[in-house]
């Protein structure tokens, strides 16, 4: 399923320009650029934009870079486009680490950005383009990590394995969910895995990485309910229309009862001690003991709000089709997110009583099993220690979201996985997330990959080998941030 790597018909004029070596053999990125940071304004053109995803064209790009270092790789494609890939650096007996980021991107619209999303252009001193930080930026830190870990030829204790996939903005299902489910001989021996769902921030004058040890737990939803049908001109006094009305707004006026579960607790707790702003997290208990100040915190910050409680949104409403015809039935479809202990079954039970609707059936659309990873561990430790190497006075907490990655699909089958990026990135480029202007600082880009490969190294290298570079500091989150 490999396929040459695509180039802009438009850049090859350029290709005759390309004699600086290195990575600029590839004449599309600009030459002023270090390594990696080239390589991610590479990646940053090709249009991964989910749906339809196009992942092959990344799959090609990354088949070259294996193929010129020599590092054996693997493909598959289980729709037409829907490419992932993998290499492995093998090595001893330890409990395998993955480098996993996705290759797909949400969609962006060229109209409400500064530059064209798919342009990956560089201006005062950022990379530009959809996926700069979800997660093309991370998965070049990973790239080059990887790259300098097997030009170093260092022994390695355990495997070693980079993983790109498809399909994550989707839900994964062409992506690390099929590789899971149909080629299990991928995760064999490995116990951790590195992902999105991390970053480092300044918060007052500290960088802080958070860890993301778990997420909410999406449990995605239809209500179907179902009433005598007839002419709009004649409204009956119920009807599948007002029954579903008359449940979502109990379900409105009566949220899922707050509580904090451990994890949450402890992030909260952390958050108050870092960032004055926060101090009002210092008693999560507290917090959530008094309606007030839980409905303001559901005001001011939407998604600390929804780690308090189950939550469901209601984002999906259908009923008739034609304006004068009462439907028979009518549905809604709910986006709901657990908290990382609920019992599912136990979920819908205290839904369907909630709504209170006998004549409303509840349909599972999708529905994920709930799992923490624990910061007791060989790897929790090597982050701790590299980034206070790297960043010195910085701290690192675990942290839960209330979204969902592609973790999920690995903390299941009982693997660590940690939501991690090196990038520090400014709170003012957060939002380019899903968002418009999304961007990465080049110095995010070149201190990142670094600090992974110091990570790698130390959790992946025999002390007495360990290279220099796994001693040195980098400064302190100054300068862009
Ligand atoms: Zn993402």
């Amino acid at each position: 399923m490999r396929t040459a790597t695509v180039i802009a018909p438009a850049m090859t004029a350029l290709l005759a320009l390309a004699a600086a070596p290195g990575v600029g053999q590839d004449a599309t990125s600009d030459p002023r650029l270090p390594e990696a940071s080239q390589r991610l304004q590479q990646y940053l053109r090709i249009d991964t934009t989910n749906p339809p995803g196009n992942e092959s064209e990344a799959v090609a790009f990354f088949a070259d870079i294996f193929e010129r270092e020599g590092i054996a790789y693997e493909t598959v494609e289980p729709a037409p486009g829907r490419g992932s890939i993998w290499a492995r650096l093998e090595g001893g007996p330890e409990p395998g680490i993955i480098l996993l980021h996705h290759i797909d991107v949400v969609p962006a619209d060229p109209r409400f950005w500064k530059h064209d999303p798919m342009s990956g252009t560089y201006e005062n001193g950022y990379l530009n383009g959809r996926g700069a930080l979800d997660t093309k930026g991370l998965g070049i830190m990973h790239l080059e990590a990887f790259l300098a870990l097997a030009r170093s030829g260092a022994a390695l204790e355990r495997d070693v394995i980079f993983l790109a996939t498809a399909d994550e903005e989707a839900g994964g299902r062409h992506g690390a969910g099929w590789i899971v489910q149909n080629r299990p001989d991928l995760l064999e021996g490995a116990g951790l895995v590195l992902n999105e769902g991390g970053s480092g921030r300044v918060l007052g004058n500290r960088v802080v990485f958070s860890v993301e040890v778990t997420q909410k737990v999406p449990m995605w939803l239809r209500l179907n309910a179902v009433g005598p049908a007839g002419h709009g001109s004649s409204p009956t006094t119920r009807s599948a229309v007002t029954d579903l009305i008359e449940a979502l707004e109990r379900l409105r006026q009566d949220p899922f009862a707050p509580r904090i579960v451990p994890a949450v607790g402890d992030f909260f707790r952390d958050l108050a001690e870092l960032e004055s702003a926060a101090a009002e997290l210092a008693d999560p208990e507290g917090l959530i003991a008094e309606p007030d100040r839980l409905a303001a915190l559901h005001r001011t910050n939407p998604s600390l709000h929804a780690l308090t409680r189950n939550t469901c949104a209601v984002t999906r409403l259908q009923a008739s089709s034609k304006i004068n015809v009462v439907p028979p039935a009518a549905t809604a479809e709910l986006d709901c997110r657990l908290l990382p202990d609920q019992e599912p079954r136990a979920f819908i039970r205290e839904l369907r009583k909630r709504l209170d609707q006998p004549s409303i059936s509840i349909e599972v659309l999708l529905s994920f099993k709930a799992a923490i990873s624990s910061t007791d561990t060989d790897l929790y430790r090597a982050i701790e220690a590299v980034t206070a190497r790297r960043f010195p006075g910085s701290t690192v907490m675990p942290a839960v979201t209330a979204g969902f990655t592609d973790s999920h699909f690995f903390r299941d089958l009982g693997i660590v996985a940690y939501g991690f990026s090196p990038a520090v990135i400014p709170g003012s480029d957060q939002g380019g997330i899903h968002g418009n202007n999304e961007r990465i600082s080049v110095q995010n880009v070149e201190r990142g990959w670094r600090t992974m490969l110091d990570l790698l190294e130390t959790i992946a290298v025999a002390p007495e080998q360990r290279p220099t570079s796994a001693l040195g500091a980098t400064p302190t989150a100054g300068g862009q941030h």
